[in-house]
């Protein structure tokens, strides 16, 4: 707690590691919360005092008691407008009670009954039209501003109003935008974690302070889950089509039926502001909004938004704090604000895949597919310097789409060139082969008319791409009714097929065109040669220019997480300029006694074979074997749930059938009922529910269940596996990221500007992540103060201090070291054979 309020205090770069179970987030609340209220007080006394200062030194023949009385004077405006807010949101408070008891909830089911045009039917052929205002004159001012402007010049000019009216909605325009911008930026706490729940659960916390009375919290969130609009909600295309289609609601002629009945009309600003005063008056987490919204019949993803400057805690997800994008499409700056990034193992990760993106050479042809039929349709309505940015466009997709083909046709060639004796064969480990090539060297063909910038500018303006993919998405829907269904067709993976082109396909389009026209110095285009088709991929390779912006801009930033091993890395690869006098680390230990937890690792297995699980080595039968007999003892030692986590889903494979074969899996599942990872997410509740039934409905000999998982899939992150569900956490050899071209490019990346003579940083940054990802999984066990569990590492290389100093301190100061499988039964049994009678 105390080390967030001196990160606040001391505008540090704080780098926090708090096991789970040991209150992070309460400590990360009140501590900041804290620090917030204390510097609200001496953010007015100091404006007193530097108001004193001026006065003294412009005081001529003023009595000090005239100086006193201005001071007073100053002193109550500041309190009061403070008071004031606190009051109006105590009113609120109060009428919501009254009203709990009276309201009748806005009911969204009538209202859906209301809307009598489904989208679909909706969508006339105006409806795919590009935008008109190309050229947009507002690019400086944030969405909300433009969405009035949009409002103001769509009633302005389609509604021929008279010159009175216009100069009427003009003025009131100005007056909601004046008032918008005349409200003062408290400085707020953004809180940002990777989920929704994650999110939720911090929020929930702050019902557990003192603060709950008044802290002004809001909940940021994309228009998927804020947005209240069944016909925006419905919108084909995913986020891409709900986002358009609310542009196209919000911004109808306030007469519209058309119209979203839920944003408020220029003169009606005031029920934004009713939205933002319940928002604030009480602790709501996303659905909270949600229901507010509909009971208000008020947006609220803009009513939300309307709520963040008067907030002090304004919680929203990654992808939208880590963007600077995003963040001024929200109208966030964090100028002078506290930063907290909780669940920040992955930041660095994260901060990557948020700035880098790619689209199939599929999706390429149905792109130009689907605008030859667009022109085909639209061209003779179309303005001549539409069909100009449009022919730019396509050809624009047809330099992509060569430049894929050339590539296919080189390799090609090199698969029928036989091998010279002294060529580089692929890694085996590859299983996609990968180029890399710089983002100049994919748009030179592209012919000197094309500027690419304009391009991309034109599609974001006109908002072409999103409905160029809504067209192709209604051709093809209509296509397929028009067609008797053929399940041998190949239609649905046919290039010449536009149903590919949907509106979120031809988002990731326009995202590519963006990074290519311009590109970070770190970004490179990876070219990646799938089954059947080729892929284009935007990457960064370094993520500190982007984080850069965070750090320049806020106050302070504070890095949370319950693993954050290895710290180095947030310091040498996010933040190298950063001062070593403005970063600080802390790492917590767990709240639970030395005995609950376990931590071993093994070196040798039954027969003395070396655990060696290299990638070269750990394919061999007599690894396997040896492996299949320590599971095999552990399953008769542990109780309830054990959960295995295996490098990779091949690894698993391998293993599974060695083990099927030589009758492990057998012997195993006369034990404990065996799941295994599944594939697709849809499935992984399912097993998960069979694997907590297999622990809880014990029979027979079965003593419960044991899991089969894959580090870094859907198992080994923001899983709970408390108490039985996990008492024994397995982890089989180092899950290193498989080699690539890009990932070989990313560590001479970092060598190149992490210049050390002491360790090589491209090594370093690989073992890293490897160690983080093992982190992630062995801290599944263990999740509260009362909770115990054993961590088996098997590898030899667990035994070295190089790997143990990468493990969070409170696994590594429980750590052993076995160097005979007999001595780490020696350990381990005792330890259930202790837990076991205690239970
Ligand atoms: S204004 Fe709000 S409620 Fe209306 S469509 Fe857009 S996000 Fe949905």
């Amino acid at each position: 707690m105390s080390a967030c309020y001196d990160a606040c205090e001391n505008s540090s770069v704080a780098v926090l590691e708090s096991p789970t179970g040991t209150g992070k987030s309460l400590s990360l609340l009140v501590g900041c919360l804290t620090w917030l209220r204390d510097y609200s007080i001496r953010s007015r006394d100091s404006t007193i005092d530097r108001l004193r200062e001026d006065l003294l030194a412009k005081k001529g023949n003023k009595p000090a008691w005239v100086i006193e009385h201005s001071l007073k004077l100053k002193r109550e405006d500041l309190d009061n407008e403070l008071r004031l807010m606190d009051e109006r949101l105590a009113a609120v408070r109060e009428k919501e009670q009254l009203l709990r008891k009276h309201t009748v909830k806005y009911d969204d089911d009538n209202a859906r009954k209301k809307i009598r045009i489904d989208y679909d039917d909706a969508a006339d052929d105006d409806h795919f039209l590009p935008d008109e205002n190309c050229q947009s004159e507002n690019d400086d001012i944030n969405a909300d501003a433009k969405a009035m402007l949009d409002e103001f010049d769509l009633n302005s000019s389609k509604l021929h109003s008279s010159k009175q009216n216009q100069n009427q909605n003009r003025s009131k325009y100005m007056e909601a935008a004046e008032l918008q911008e005349q409200e003062v930026d408290r400085t707020k706490i953004f809180f940002a974690s990777r989920t929704h729940s994650q999110l939720s659960q911090f929020i929930s916390e702050i019902s557990k302070t003192s603060y709950q009375e008044n802290a002004r919290v809001i909940s940021l969130a994309s228009r998927k889950n804020l947005c209240i609009n069944s016909k925006a909600r419905n919108a084909p295309g995913g986020d891409a089509g709900l986002n358009e289609r609310c542009r196209e609601l919000r911004t109808a002629p306030a007469s519209s039926e058309k119209r979203c009945e839920f944003y408020p009309k220029i003169d009606e600003q005031g029920r934004l502001l009713e939205f933002r005063d319940h928002a604030l008056s009480s602790i709501r987490n996303v659905e909270d909004l949600e229901e507010l919204g509909k009971t208000l019949h008020v947006c609220p993803y803009y009513g939300s938004r309307r709520a963040i400057k008067q907030s002090e805690i304004c919680t929203l997800p990654y992808n939208l704090l880590l963007s600077k994008r995003a963040r001024e499409s929200l109208g966030i700056s964090l100028k002078n604000h506290i930063v907290v990034i909780d669940e920040a193992h992955n930041l660095i990760d994260t901060i990557l895949a948020v700035h880098s993106c790619s689209v199939t050479m599929r999706t390429l042809n149905a792109a130009i597919n689907a605008l030859s039929t667009y022109m085909q349709r639209y061209g003779k309505r179309l303005s001549g310097q539409h069909l100009v940015s449009l022919k730019l466009f396509a050809k624009t997709l047809k330099g992509l789409i060569v430049f894929c083909d050339k590539m296919k046709a080189q390799r090609e060639t090199q698969k029928a060139t036989p091998r010279q004796k002294n060529d580089k064969q692929p890694h085996p480990q590859t299983q996609t082969q990968e180029e890399i090539f710089q983002p100049k060297d994919v748009v030179e063909g592209f012919g000197e008319d094309v500027n690419l910038g304009s391009v991309e500018a034109y599609l974001r303006d006109s908002h072409m791409s999103q409905k160029l993919g809504a067209f192709a998405e209604r051709e093809a829907k209509q296509d397929s009714l028009r067609k008797p269904y053929n399940k041998d067709s190949k239609d649905s993976t046919s290039t010449d097929n536009v149903s590919f082109a949907s509106a979120s396909s031809m988002h990731h389009v326009q995202s590519l065109l963006l990074a290519l026209a311009y590109p970070d110095s770190d970004g490179r285009v990876v070219v990646t040669f799938e089954a059947d088709t080729v892929r284009l991929s935007y990457q960064l390779l370094n993520g500190a220019e982007h984080f850069r912006s965070i750090l320049d801009e806020s106050r302070a930033v504070i890095l949370a997480g319950g693993t954050m091993h290895p710290i180095t890395d947030f310091k040498t690869f996010l933040m190298p300029s950063l001062p070593p006098s403005r970063f600080t680390s802390l790492s917590c230990a767990h709240v639970i006694p030395p005995s609950h937890l376990l931590a071993t690792a093994l070196s040798k297995g039954p027969s003395g074979l070396d655990m060696d699980f290299r990638y070269e080595a750990r394919s061999k039968p007599e690894l396997m074997n040896e492996l299949g007999m320590i599971v095999q003892n552990l399953i008769n030692l542990v109780p309830d749930g054990l959960v295995i986590f295996f490098p990779s889903y091949g690894y698993l494979n391998s293993v599974e059938a060695h083990w099927k074969k030589s009758g492990v899996i057998g012997r195993i599942e006369q034990k404990k009922k065996l799941f295994r990872e599944p594939k697709e997410a849809a499935d992984v509740q399912i097993t998960l529910d069979k694997y907590t039934q297999g622990i809880q409905c014990k029979t027979g000999k079965i003593t419960g269940s044991v899991l089969f998982a894959v580090v870094g899939a859907k198992l080994s992150e923001g899983i709970n596996f408390s108490d039985n569900l996990a008492r024994c956490v397995v982890m089989v050899g180092l899950p290193f990221p498989s080699p690539s071209p890009a990932l070989e490019e990313r560590k001479n990346y970092v060598r190149s500007f992490t210049k050390s003579s002491q360790h090589d940083a491209g090594n370093e940054l690989v073992m890293n992540q490897c160690m983080r990802s093992v982190n992630q999984s062995i801290g599944r066990a263990i999740r509260h103060q009362n909770d115990w569990a054993g961590l088996v590492l098997i590898d030899k290389r667990f035994g070295t201090s190089q790997i143990q100093n990468k493990l969070p301190g409170w696994i590594n100061k429980s750590m052993t070291v076995s160097q005979t499988f007999p001595q780490a039964i020696k350990n381990i049994a005792p330890f259930y054979a202790r837990k076991k009678k205690a239970i």
